[in-house]
């Protein structure tokens, strides 16, 4: 049927009677046009119900989720303050240690409290992204100083080879964001290497709106199966190799938002045992990039 002023999602009521000469009488047509009335009043109603069911159990799950937030938040705060009392207590109450192992212990308390402060301020910065409070300053900037500013010095086990078009690569980015991402790459690729290696820090050119940034290792390397869950919130690779290392498992969850608030998009390819290679896809100019997937 064909109805002429219908749209999709309209309800078409259709009656007919079996003998092929009946026309409706008045009354009829009154008592269906109520009905239909009615029909189209309970069938919003329903739709209604439905929309709201929906919402409801977004907001259950987004509620389950911050809880869960919450609660490994709450545990990895607990770890490095458990270390941090407990050593403070032994140096407080063991006049007799030596001072070299006083200074081990004292050691240890300020690695412990520079994670935790790292640790709150990688929550917070989370909660800002995700709740949109975060805004990105774009400008213009040259990726391949960026890169240099963010390669750690003092590497005993590790090179790092920085290999660049011969051409500057100006985008246009957050800087402060972007040594954030480059950092923690750079940063994953050492930590994940723990018997050395070289490390390559790639930046490139792709088409003519994008460039891209890789950081290539020859470490430990990922299962095929833990790859997909990385840039997710609290990831972390179960193997033991990986677990005796210590982290959060939210440093490529950060990188992700990021360069999505950039417009960009972050990738992973591994093998076991052979190294990895995290990339990271960037529109050269942010701003535009950002505007044209907003309209
Ligand atoms: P963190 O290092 O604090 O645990 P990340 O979010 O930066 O958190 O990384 C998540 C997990 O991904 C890490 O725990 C580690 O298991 C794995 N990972 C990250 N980078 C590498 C890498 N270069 N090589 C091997 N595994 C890595």
């Amino acid at each position: 049927v064909s109805l002429s002023g219908a749209s999709v999602g309209d309800l078409l009521l259709l009656v007919a009677d079996r003998a092929p000469s009946a026309t409706f009488g008045e009354e009829e047509l009154a008592l269906l046009q109520a009905f239909a009335g009615q029909a189209g009043v309970a069938i919003e109603n329903q739709r209604l119900h439905e929309n709201l069911q929906h919402a409801n159990a977004l907001l259950k799950e987004y509620d389950r989720l911050k809880s869960e937030f919450v609660a490994m938040v709450a545990h990895d705060f607990r770890k490095p303050l458990t270390a941090i009392r407990g050593f403070a207590e032994l140096v407080l109450e063991s006049p007799e240690l030596s001072p070299d192992t006083r200074r081990e212990f004292m050691g240890t308390i300020i690695r412990e409290t520079d994670a935790l402060a790292s640790l709150a301020e990688d929550t917070l910065l989370i909660s800002r992204i995700e709740t949109g409070e975060l805004g990105f300053e774009f400008a213009e900037v040259e990726l391949g100083p960026v890169l240099l500013e963010c390669m750690p010095l003092g590497l005993a086990e590790h090179s790092i080879l920085l290999d660049m078009p011969p051409e500057p690569m100006r985008i246009v980015a957050d800087a402060y964001r972007l040594r954030q991402v480059a950092s923690n790459l750079i940063g994953n690729a050492v930590k994940y290497s723990p018997r050395g290696g070289t490390i390559t820090v790639r930046g490139r050119f792709r088409g003519a709106d994008h460039v891209s940034l890789e950081v290539q290792d020859q470490g430990l390397g990922i299962p095929k199966e833990e790859l997909r869950r990385l840039f997710q919130k609290f990831q972390r690779v179960r193997t033991p190799g990986h677990l005796a290392i210590p982290g959060t498992g939210l440093g490529l969850y950060i990188c992700r938002l990021i360069v999505q608030g950039h417009g960009g998009r972050v990738w992973v390819e591994s093998e076991p045992g052979q190294g990895s290679t995290f990339g990271v896809l960037l529109p050269r100019d942010a701003r535009k990039a950002r505007a044209s997937a907003s309209t």
